[in-house]
């Protein structure tokens, strides 16, 4: 937002870009908060720290590429990210893979890379093992562990109890026992229990435990571990009545528990964090155009010609239980005096099912036909966790300004 009141997306104001970009719907991520956001966490976090950014979150190639030259490693989930990894030029080294289900062919093309590969069962660390026999590599590996908590307050809970995801914490003794007769070489641990928390005091003494977890595993490593990765899952506000996260006080509890508990006794370790919604979420904005304005038994609905099927997150359809609105704000450059009049209207998106829901009742200044729209915090799980080919409209375009 502009000192003036407008919007604006990378310096630009909202209409300029909007005419730049040449169609709409459009999401647009702005370069500079991107990197002020970085610098925030890095200064938050203890200086040797590894920052992570987990691609998941978003994989626009240019976006990915400004964030390769800010953060330690990339993380990655599927031989497509792993693609656009290293692209940007990142080594290997930095790069880490995890995931369910990772394919042979996955397996394969991530040993032939070296990018670190998060083992996230017995079967797939077999399997790892054949693709490194079968090309004379020796894959590095790290044990991705299903915590024995759960991280209560995550928006998605990813560890604790019964999960598709990684290692239960009590078998992974014996899985590296298994490993070291696999021709892998076992880097370390990661530990990712939840996404979208809000709460520095939830999250402080999640990576209490996972430290915790991490030094005892360490204890049946025979050799030194090298690497350890705490997971992340640091929230951002969507809702009128979120708090952000204090990132100091997070900040604060990793210093201690690195210089205090794992520094003296995992030496050797590059250890870090891993962020994807907290890195990009809030640098993105989804812009769509008002295409009708209608009333209906008192309801005034404004349709737009985007929707659901490029931003699920807004339509509450993508890990909420109960819907509510995403920040939302006119693009229009209308002031709006102290005690101006604004008017309540429903915002839904150009598909034909109830689902495509993108503000209920929101109160903005008069929009019409032909105005755009913007919808916030757009910069994580938006157009790539959303159903891009349902009802068969184009796709939107994406900027990095
Ligand atoms: C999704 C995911 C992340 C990123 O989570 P955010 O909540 O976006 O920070 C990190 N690590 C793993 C293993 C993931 O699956």
């Amino acid at each position: 937002m502009g000192d003036d009141g407008r919007i604006r997306v990378g310096g630009l104001a909202l209409d300029r870009l909007a005419a730049r970009v040449g169609s709409t719907p459009f999401f647009a991520y702005d370069r500079r908060l991107l990197t002020q956001r970085v610098a925030e966490v890095r200064a938050a976090l203890p200086d040797d720290l590894d920052l992570g950014y987990a691609v998941k979150a978003n994989p626009m190639p240019a976006l990915v590429q400004h964030l390769s030259s800010l953060v330690d490693t990339l993380d990655v989930a599927s031989a497509g990210e792993m693609a656009v990894a290293l692209d940007t030029g990142t080594a290997p080294e930095r790069i880490t893979f995890a995931g369910p289900g990772k394919t042979d062919d996955e397996l394969h093309r991530a040993v032939a890379s070296g990018v670190l590969v998060e083992v996230e069962s017995e079967g797939e660390a077999r399997r790892l093992g054949a693709a490194g026999h079968e090309l004379g590599l020796r894959p590095r590996a790290a044990i991705r562990v299903n915590p024995d908590f759960a991280v209560k307050g995550s928006g998605m809970r990813m560890g604790g109890g019964p999960q598709q995801f990684g290692v239960d914490a009590e078998v992974v003794p014996q899985l590296m026992d298994k490993m070291a007769h696999l021709g892998v070489a076992l880097e370390g641990f990661h530990v990712f229990a939840g996404s979208q928390n809000l709460h520095a005091s939830i999250l402080a003494e999640a990576h209490e435990r996972t430290v915790n977890l991490v030094l005892e595993l360490s204890k049946h490593a025979s050799e030194p571990v090298r690497y350890v990765n705490l997971g992340g899952g640091f929230g951002i506000p969507y809702f009128e009545k979120d708090q952000p996260l204090d990132l100091s006080a997070v900040g604060a509890n990793l210093e201690r528990l690195c210089s205090e508990r794992l520094r003296p006794v995992l030496g050797e370790a590059r250890i870090g964090v891993e962020l994807g919604r907290y890195l990009v979420g809030e640098a993105g904005v989804y812009v769509t155009r008002i295409v009708d304005r209608k009333v209906s038994r008192g309801v005034t609905y404004c349709v737009v010609d985007g929707g659901m099927h490029h931003q699920l997150a807004a339509s509450g359809n993508f890990g909420q239980v109960i819907r509510r609105n995403y920040p939302i704000s006119a693009g229009v450059a209308r002031t709006v005096e102290p005690g101006g009049e604004l008017t309540e209207v429903t915002i839904v998106g150009s598909l034909c099912t109830p689902l495509d829901l993108l503000g209920d009742k929101v109160r903005l200044p008069t929009i019409d036909v032909g105005d755009l729209l913007v919808v916030h915090q757009a910069g994580a799980y938006g157009l790539t966790a959303s159903p891009t080919a349902f009802l068969g409209h184009p796709s939107p375009a994406e900027v990095l300004v």
